[in-house]
């Protein structure tokens, strides 16, 4: 990675170019800005979050409800930082903060959006993963967009991934049967391990053969964070009746324009299957029930849930988000800045 050093300041990545296709290292880059003086509050960042949705920022038809990065862009991300100083009633040096923080190696904040954290460790890292936003989006997405019931028959795709492992377990805690999948050996071993009996492999070239035999009376409700070949199969596995919830497409992210869409939509409307699409910001006002969902199983270790954490810093979180991109991490992906 260069860097454009000026004498002071502090670094902070930014998009050089915009990747046509897979992200490359040279794509983010860092230089060196100046922080406002005297700002209200000072931040040490600890740890960034790295998401698939930050690839998606950087295509010309990125996300709408988020603003696309351009050439010059700083990079931004759910972060976890500390206090260093502060001129803001009610946060003082020492107080951890949760928020979406540009990825610099020290952060001047006005304090608007920042969640105070607390935790029973020395670093509540539990808010930047089960508490925070991924966990959110797996809450909302199974509990209040899927809602499964007893008899839903559920298949989640990735579930070794961040949000993927926390909606699974919210299927499993509604006495949904609970299908997953996960593209490697250790992944699925960790999944097993935390009690899902039908774990499918969807890298296989088998993979449609594998979800028919686990689920040969079909599959009632998708929970799709994939795209590409494994929606297409998980449509076919569909029953008449079922339901779609669309969380994300991550097969896709990395592809030229324009992506792939499943050839067998048409499949969903002669079998009556409702897609419902959502995506988390628009929820905001559901932050305090979830909140308040997540603690039982939580704090009963119902809920398991891991970190997969890169050492690093700043520089360390082009290659991170690469490899989060091609499946090399399981469990949540953060980035240790501190
Ligand atoms: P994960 O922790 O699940 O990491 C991504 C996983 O996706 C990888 O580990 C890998 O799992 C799989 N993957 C990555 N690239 C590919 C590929 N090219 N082909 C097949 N599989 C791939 O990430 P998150 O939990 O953060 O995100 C999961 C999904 O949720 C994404 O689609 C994301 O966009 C979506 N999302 C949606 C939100 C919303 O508001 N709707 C908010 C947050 C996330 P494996 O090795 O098992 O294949």
């Amino acid at each position: 990675m260069s860097n454009v050093f000026s004498e002071s300041g502090v670094e902070q990545l930014y998009l050089y170019r915009v990747p046509e296709g897979p992200l490359q290292r040279q794509h983010i880059q860092s230089r060196r800005v100046n922080l406002e003086d005297s700002p209200p509050l000072c931040l040490q960042p600890y740890y960034f979050s790295v998401d698939p949705y930050m690839r998606t920022r950087m295509q010309p038809d990125g996300y709408s409800y988020i603003e696309r990065w351009h050439v010059g862009s700083s990079l931004s991300g759910w972060g976890l930082a500390r206090v260093t100083a502060s001129r803001l009633p009610g946060w003082g040096p020492g107080d951890w903060a949760l928020g979406h923080l540009p990825m610099q190696d020290a952060i001047d904040h006005d304090g608007a959006g920042l969640i105070r954290v607390s935790g029973e460790s020395d670093i509540p890292l539990a808010g930047l993963h089960p508490l925070g936003m991924t966990g959110f989006t797996a809450w909302l997405g199974m509990c209040r967009i899927g809602c499964p019931q007893m008899t839903d028959t559920v298949l989640v795709g990735a579930a070794a991934g961040a949000v993927g492992s926390l909606a699974a377990q919210w299927a499993r805690r509604a006495g949904a049967r609970v299908i997953v999948t996960a593209g490697r050996e250790d992944k699925r071993a960790w999944l097993r391990a935390i009690g899902f009996e039908s774990v499918l492999d969807h890298r296989a070239e088998d993979y449609a053969k594998q979800l028919q035999s686990a689920a040969p009376e079909g599959v009632s409700l998708n929970f799709e964070s994939l795209g590409g070949r494994f929606f297409e199969i998980a449509n076919t596995a569909m029953r008449v009746g079922g339901r779609v919830v669309l969380c994300g497409l991550v097969s896709q992210y990395q592809e030229a324009l324009p992506r792939r869409a499943p050839r067998n939509m048409a499949s969903l409307a002669a079998k009556r299957v409702s897609v419902l699409p959502f995506v988390a910001p628009e929820h905001d006002a559901e932050w305090g029930d979830f909140q308040r969902a997540i603690r039982p199983p939580l704090e009963s270790n119902e809920f398991s849930w891991r970190l997969d954490v890169v050492d690093g810093g700043l520089d360390a979180i082009p290659g991170a988000l690469m490899g989060l991109l091609s499946g090399d991490n399981l469990g949540k992906r953060v980035v240790r800045c501190h």
